[in-house]
């Protein structure tokens, strides 16, 4: 008999486990099924190339649209998965008849969070959010973006690339709150500010409102900035729903939400699979649970869930790695640089030449570089091996 998978989500992981089942033989059917109606493309350069205008969406696609074919993938695009029934082990579509699956994937990654509707409110999280915003950026007009995390930072320097005026708001006392260590967020207020990004840190934002053609951003000091586009990015919620009406366990928000899974990415539903940015997945280095939401760990969660789905049977673990490019700063984190550690920097901060590793009681933690590539996949491959800073770097004889 014929054997069935369905993927729910056509981003990296979905896409990634697809061409994972392929490689290790599997030669049922596969129906990968996403909500966008673009086909697959790389999230990433959405904030950075793709919002200068520097590239075209065809230039960032995953895969070509032949490939799909070749693999005997059936990609049905600008559909959605609306139900499920882990019983009957069917999924229902937003149009046509529910699909039968011995093996389902959730792939659904998530949404861009924002507490606030008016209209000068803008969110990027896919190419559909685009045009409207690029071509604002590119008429130059004032920009205010609430959460200097990953992708406000990233757009507040392409706004500035654009000659925009930039004002980025952060609750914390620091940009990149959740990847950097003090010392080295302080490297980014100095960036931000040296490009004329005007930057406000401990800024918590009470309300957003339009006001006669402006968009007015209140803290709840009473400072207010005033502009007409509002880039809010303050997060994402991953795409749980289908599996929380499913009745499959869903991690609370304090454990960082998202589908729990084991170290195979098996659900609490049998035959059903989540990866990607909305898998809550064990950490098989340091113990506990997280989420991670970089690209390549989306992708490589994704093929290790798809060999999993075509019979093999290795656990995933993997030390997080995720990349950032602001003004032209290739910033590169590993492993788990948040929480108090020690730091031992080789290279200059000031230059913006450096690996930063971060250290409990000596052992790699985490690792934070600026133009040292190969520094940190050692640093990855210690922080996996729970090394010594000081072994790795001068072996004693
Ligand atoms: C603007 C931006 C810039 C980024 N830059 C970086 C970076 O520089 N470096 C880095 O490491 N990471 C970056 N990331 C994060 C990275 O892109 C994500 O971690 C990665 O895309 C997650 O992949 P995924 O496949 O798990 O989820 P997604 O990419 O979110 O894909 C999930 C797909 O599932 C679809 N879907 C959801 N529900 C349904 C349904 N019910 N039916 C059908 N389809 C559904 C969604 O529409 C979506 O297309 C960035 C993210 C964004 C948004």
């Amino acid at each position: 008999m014929t054997h069935r998978t369905v993927i729910v989500g056509a981003g990296i992981a979905g896409v990634s486990a697809a061409a994972a089942l392929r490689s290790a033989g599997y030669d049922g059917t596969i129906d990968l099924i996403g909500q966008e109606p673009e086909l697959p493309y790389r999230r990433p350069p959405v904030s950075k190339e793709i919002v200068r205008g520097d590239k075209s969406a065809d230039e960032i696609r995953i895969k070509k649209a032949e490939w799909y074919e070749q693999q005997g993938i059936g990609l049905r695009l600008g559909a959605s998965v609306v139900g499920l029934d882990v019983d009957a082990r069917a999924v229902r579509l937003s149009e046509g008849d529910p699909l039968l699956y011995d093996h389902l994937l959730l792939a659904t990654g998530g949404r861009a969070r924002s507490p606030w509707q008016a209209a000068g409110v803008r969110t990027l999280r896919g190419l559909a959010d685009v045009p409207r915003l690029k071509d604002e950026l590119a008429a130059k007009k004032a920009v205010v973006i609430v959460g200097a995390g990953l992708i406000g930072s990233e757009i507040a320097a392409s706004a500035r690339g654009l000659g925009c005026d930039v004002t980025l708001l952060e609750t914390a006392s620091l940009p990149l709150p959740r990847l950097l260590p003090p010392e080295l967020g302080q490297m980014y207020v100095d960036l931000h500010r040296a490009e004329g990004t005007d930057l406000h840190t401990g800024v918590m934002v009470s309300s957003i409102e339009d006001h006669d053609g402006q968009t007015d951003v209140r803290a709840v000091d009473g400072r207010t900035w005033t502009a007409p586009v509002v880039v809010v990015a303050v997060g994402m919620d991953p795409h749980v729903e289908l599996a929380e009406v499913a009745g499959i366990v869903i991690a609370s928000p304090a454990d960082g939400g998202g589908i729990v899974v084991d170290d195979r990415g098996r659900t609490s539903a049998p035959g059903v699979f989540a990866a990607g940015d909305v898998a809550n997945q064990p950490n098989g280095v340091l113990g506990g649970r997280h989420r991670v939401e970089h690209w390549q760990g989306a992708q490589n969660h994704g093929t290790a869930v798809g060999k999993v789905m075509a019979g093999g049977d290795d656990a995933f673990v993997e030390v997080p790695w995720c990349w950032s490019d602001q003004y032209g700063a290739n910033l590169q984190v590993a492993g788990w640089p948040e929480g108090s550690h020690d730091m031992v920097v080789h290279g200059s901060i000031a230059d913006r030449d450096f690996i930063a590793y971060l250290l409990d009681d000596g052992v790699v933690r985490g690792a934070v570089s600026i133009g040292r590539p190969r520094d940190v996949r050692s640093a990855r491959a210690w922080i996996g091996d729970h090394a010594r800073l000081d072994e790795v770097l001068e072996p004693s004889a």
